[in-house]
């Protein structure tokens, strides 16, 4: 840790920095420190005499409730809230605020048994305990951070919990043997009661300080705080009926403590770790209560091996929490982050393909400028020098006039299809029978000499669409419909609609060549083609358009087809009859 070393420093040093914190972080400055660990507060609000003095007063409650619950020896109980609130206090305020522990560990002992030197030895251990706790969870488990990971909740759950119980309940056990308050054949038992009592308090009540005082205050919203209610009935509820008696009658004692899994799970995964030590804790509650009280499936004869039994099972399910609960959470991070960067990535992808098609754009632009100087170049030296040519000659000029074309019309097609791809389309009521009229009228234009029929089932119903899109879309599906026929027949074509829930699907039918239907799938993509050439020509990107057109109209495009059988191909849309009526 790195520390300026002015007067100040030394003052925050020797009196408010937490020991164990120590070696968390490198800060050049006592108010940097107080910033991170947010004890600028806490600075103002408690002095360390203050804090100890309160810390002291807490312990001897907490020491005198538990051990108003001690069966098997006056000094030895199951319920041991102190151990949590010791080890608290020290990952909160440094091992400094050890004589608030020792003195009020001493006091609680000497007004309940034993003499001045095994209450003595009591505090000390007790206070050990609590030193070595927060030590270890500070070197090896994030200190008061320890529950931000899965991975450190174990850590302390095996440091705090089960080794420095361990230091407390060795050296009481011991002492009281020694004094003679205990004899020697049960101190097993005894230390077995002291440990799981230390234990259960650091794994269900500390964390439930912890987590509590240090984490951000939620912003729940209505609906939560509803459900968070609901939980909380629940587990009353469901807790009572397992532990206080409540519709299982008491000399039952049903094996269902299962029971008190599912609501801690609920709260867990719903309110993360805030949730989840609240549901324990609460739990925790009612089922030592119910358990006094003689009700509830650890019951027994013996209120000292019922509370054991009964803190054994409540550690275990207050670690399941406790664990869900940091799951849940650390998925959530995860998920946030990653929400976060897909949304950049999909930005940046979105900038460099809005520029990509920029560049495009204007390559394809550019390109078209020297074709149409060669196009009518060409075409001048057909008209105007045709007699200095030769035959073969002139078929060579021809041909560059055609490539041209077809070049024109290639890179005209890609631009349509670019366009489609990233232009904004507003949806609208579109007049579909209209559009469509005119798209055959130009058709039958184009077509005048191949004797086409085109036949309109009337009245198209309207759709939602772009009117622009889906005139390009009926254009090309006619063009291929007159286009795609075998030799010498006259196209005919008919335009058909059929609507059904809430969608309206326009049929163009033709007399064509037809189309194996292994090919069906394949025939909408780019340059895809199933003839040559000089039979049919093309670019191969007309059904692209359409099936992309219609796509970003929201629609769907298909076809009903088999070779020498014609072609039916279809798009389907929105119907907008809704909005007309
Ligand atoms: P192009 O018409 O420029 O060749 P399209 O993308 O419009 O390109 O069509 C792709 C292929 O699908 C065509 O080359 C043709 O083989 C087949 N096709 C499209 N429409 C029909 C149709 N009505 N009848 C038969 N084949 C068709």
């Amino acid at each position: 840790m790195i520390l300026s070393t002015d007067g100040r420093t030394r003052v925050f040093q020797s009196v408010l920095i937490p020991v164990c914190l120590q070696n968390e972080a490198r800060l050049e400055s006592p108010a940097a420190y107080l910033k991170i660990y947010g004890y600028a507060r806490m600075k103002h609000l408690f002095s360390l005499p203050a804090v100890t003095l309160g810390l002291a007063v807490v312990y001897f409650c907490a020491g005198k409730l538990g051990l108003s619950l001690a069966f098997l020896n006056a000094s030895a109980t199951a319920v041991w809230p102190p151990t949590g609130i010791a080890l608290v206090a020290m990952l909160a305020w440094g091992p400094r605020v050890w004589p608030g522990v020792f003195v009020a560990a001493f006091l609680v002992n000497l007004t309940t048994q034993g003499s001045f030197w095994t209450s003595l030895g009591i505090a000390a251990g007790n206070t050990l305990e609590a030193v070595v706790g927060a030590w270890l969870v500070c070197r090896y488990a994030n200190g008061r951070n320890a529950f931000e990971q899965t991975q450190t909740i174990f850590k302390y759950i095996f440091l705090a919990g089960m080794l420095s119980t361990a230091v407390s309940a060795t050296i009481g056990v011991t002492t009281l043997c020694l004094g003679g308050f205990a004899r020697w054949d049960a101190c097993a038992s005894i230390w077995s009661t002291w440990w799981i009592g230390d234990l259960v308090s650091d794994v269900v009540f500390a964390p439930l300080l912890l987590i509590w005082s240090t984490r951000p205050r939620p912003r729940w919203k209505f609906f939560q705080i509803i459900e968070g209610l609901l939980m909380a009935i629940t587990l009353l509820l469901l807790g009572q009926m397992v532990f206080g008696g409540w519709i299982i009658p008491r000399e039952k004692n049903y094996p269902v403590e299962f029971l008190a899994i599912p609501p801690l799970l609920w709260a867990a995964w719903r309110f993360g770790l805030r949730g989840g030590s609240a549901a324990a804790f609460g739990m925790s509650v009612i089922a030592i209560t119910g358990t006094l009280r003689g009700f509830g499936p650890f019951a027994t004869q013996d209120p000292n091996a019922a509370l054991l039994l009964l803190e054994t099972f409540m550690a275990a399910i207050g670690l399941i929490a406790l664990v869900l609960a940091s799951v849940v959470e650390e998925r959530n991070r995860v998920l946030i982050d990653l929400e976060g960067r897909v949304a950049e990535r999909t930005a940046e992808l979105r900038g460099t393909i809005d520029s990509l098609e920029g560049f495009c754009y204007s390559i394809a632009h550019d390109l078209r400028a020297p074709l149409r100087y060669i196009n009518g170049f060409t075409r001048v030296l057909l008209q105007d020098y045709a007699p200095t040519f030769d035959q073969p000659g002139r078929d060579y000029a021809h041909r560059v006039t055609e490539a041209t074309e077809k070049m024109d019309k290639l890179i005209n097609d890609l631009l349509d299809y670019g366009r489609l791809s990233s232009a904004k389309l507003p949806l609208e009521l579109v007049n579909t029978d209209k559009i469509l009229r005119q798209a055959v009228e130009q058709l039958l234009l184009e077509y005048s000499d191949a004797g086409a029929v085109v036949n309109v089932e009337s009245p198209l119903p309207p759709v939602l669409a772009h009117p622009l899109v889906i005139e390009q879309v009926a254009l090309n599906l006619l063009r291929n419909a007159a286009k795609f026929v075998a030799p010498n027949v006259a196209p005919r074509i008919r335009v058909a609609a059929e609507t059904a829930s809430g969608r309206v699907r326009i049929w163009i039918r033709d007399n064509g060549i037809g189309i194996d239907p292994a090919h069906h799938a394949k025939i909408f993509g780019v340059f895809e083609r199933l003839h040559i050439e000089q039979n049919y020509p093309g670019t191969g990107i007309g059904l692209a358009i359409v099936q992309k057109g219609v796509e970003r109209m929201g629609g769907r495009v298909g076809l009903e087809s088999k070779p020498g059988e014609g072609s039916g191909f279809w798009f389907e849309l929105k119907s907008a009859e809704i909005l007309v009526s």
